[in-house]
């Protein structure tokens, strides 16, 4: 059925959730976090600004990870390590 995507507002075909496939997918590879789909095409230095952000408040490392839509462990290790060679500067 096509649509409105309920979490980004780009037309397309709706399969659930209100969303379109690419974002239904975003959601189930980050975990199914409870806010819907992470955002979609951010740059790198954008998700690193977010993840950042995030670990800023507190949050661990890991979940921090996966609302930014980082899937894998390394991936995220590697986003800390940029993280604290970025506050340093
Ligand atoms: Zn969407």
């Amino acid at each position: 059925m096509n649509g409105i995507c309920a979490c980004c507002d780009t037309p397309g075909r709706i399969i659930a959730h209100g969303w379109r496939w690419a974002c239904y997918s975003r959601w189930t590879r980050a975990g199914r976090p409870a806010d819907g789909p992470p955002p979609a095409r951010l740059t790198k230095a954008e998700r690193l600004a977010e993840y950042a952000w995030i670990r800023a408040a507190g949050v661990e490392p890991i979940e921090a990870g996966r609302r930014v839509g980082l899937q894998h462990e390394r991936t995220i290790r590697h986003y800390e390590t940029l993280r604290k060679a970025g506050s340093k500067t």
